[in-house]
Formats: C-alpha cells, structure tokens, sequence
C-alpha cells in the first residue's frame, strides 16, 4: 500500500529531528498532502497508528493540510489551478500543463515534547 510507505518515510524523517533537535516524543504531527498526489486521508489515518506504533510518534495526533494542485501551461506558460493530474490549462484550454505543486506530501508542523 503506497500509504504505508509514505508514512514509513514520515517515521524516519521524525526520528531524525527527534535526534537533531533532541527531542523524544511527538504529540502532534501536521502533514500536508498535495490535491493531485492520490493519496487517501483515510487510508493514511488508519495505517498511521500501526506504522507508529512502538515508535516516538505512537499515540501523536494526526492533523492534515491539502496543498493545492497548481501547474504551468506549456503553451500559455500561464499558471494554472490543478484539480486533477490531468487538468487542462484554465487560460487556453491547453492539455499538457507541467505540475509545480501538488504531488508532495510533507510535514508541515510538529508538536513535541
Ligand atoms: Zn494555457
């Protein structure tokens, strides 16, 4: 399940602020999840606590962000809002828009203690 390894990535990237920064636990994790990057909040909750678990992050709460889906049109070289991957461009109409934003996901604040 693609959920379970981003979260496996979040587990790692919070261990190794936990050991930078010197801190033990997490109480609350924010992730932002860009709108075209398929991934389901629901699926990710529910993975969240078995991925954590045993972990400096068991128990923390988890909040979300959605980033929005923006891309570039290759024709208009306008910029342009992405609901999906394959949006056209909202200016001229253009189907081959280059992705700036969108496809991440990344966390975006940390509660510790
Ligand atoms: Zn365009």
């Amino acid at each position: 399940m693609h959920e379970l390894s981003l979260l496996e990535n979040v587990r790692t990237i919070l261990e190794e602020h936990a050991k930078n920064q010197n801190f033990e636990r997490v109480e609350e994790v924010t992730l932002a999840i860009g709108a075209l990057s398929c991934v389901e909040v629901e699926a990710l909750k529910f993975a969240f606590q078995s991925v954590m678990k045993n972990s400096l992050a068991e128990n923390a709460t988890l909040h979300f962000k959605t980033i929005e889906g923006q891309g570039r049109c290759q024709h208009c070289e306008k910029l342009t809002r992405m609901e999906m991957l394959y949006d056209v461009c909202q200016h001229c109409g253009h189907s081959r828009v280059d992705v700036i934003s969108g496809l991440e996901m990344k966390i975006t604040e940390l509660k510790v203690s």
